[in-house]
């Protein structure tokens, strides 16, 4: 039967081609793992032991992009990735990272690290539904709404998109420095949070400044009552 003869044939072709790919990613990180280990004689020991990364990378899923543009070797970055580098408050997968990576690992430093060219932000900027990724965007959407003016008002549409990925990096990290244990970590001097965007176009990263949260003391909250003087 001529379905069959292509199911079959489909089939075979897959599984030639699953088989390729796990050929080769094993060949790949026996590579990678003998290089690593060549020029980092410890490092797979010591991650044996455990993790003490100090710093916890905040960035975006896009393939182009993520916490290798800094350089640093497996066991140093404590990483949460997600399409635009959202936090949202009700985000129990973010909430969780931020609580492990500041109260259990305390690493010391927080990178919110946005990137231009973001497919998550060009979406929000667009009016074409996604389904069930509208939702997840609908936090884009809310930077978008707050700073539609000054969108509004830049007329090339790159440049829009770039400004929206700097701007919701601002959010990001404005609601990273919201949460519970970041509030009590900046309280006590041990954690530092940056937002930076990432060249795609380049590799390369930059700082952004994040201007004073104004809003910050109305979502301060304190464990005891010892401390509620707001
Ligand atoms: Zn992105």
């Amino acid at each position: 039967m001529p379905a069959d003869d292509d199911h079959e044939s489909h089939s075979s072709e897959a599984s030639s081609d699953d088989g390729h790919f796990v050929q080769e990613i094993l060949a790949r990180n026996d590579a990678w793992a003998t290089r690593m280990s060549t020029a980092n004689p410890a490092l797979f020991a010591r991650n044996a032991k455990g993790q003490s990364p100090h710093v916890l990378w905040i960035g975006c899923s896009d393939s182009r992009v993520g916490e290798f543009c800094i350089d640093l070797l497996p066991g140093s970055v404590f990483v949460h990735r997600n399409i635009a580098n959202l936090m949202p408050y009700g985000d129990l997968s973010s909430l969780s990272v931020v609580q492990f990576a500041v109260e259990t690992l305390r690493v010391r430093h927080i990178v919110v690290c946005g990137h231009y060219d973001c497919g998550g932000a060009a979406a929000a900027l667009g009016t074409k539904s996604l389904g069930v990724l509208d939702h997840w965007l609908k936090h884009l959407r809310d930077v978008r709404a707050e700073h539609k003016d000054e969108l509004a008002a830049i007329k090339d549409p790159k440049s829009r998109l770039n400004r929206l990925v700097e701007l919701n990096v601002v959010a990001q990290v404005h609601h990273v420095r919201r949460m519970g244990p970041v509030v009590e970590a900046l309280k006590q001097g041990r954690i530092s949070v940056y937002g930076m965007v990432y060249d795609v176009s380049s590799g390369h990263i930059k700082p952004l400044e994040v201007p004073q949260d104004t809003n910050e003391l109305d979502y301060l909250l304190y464990s005891d009552d010892e401390d509620f003087k707001h």
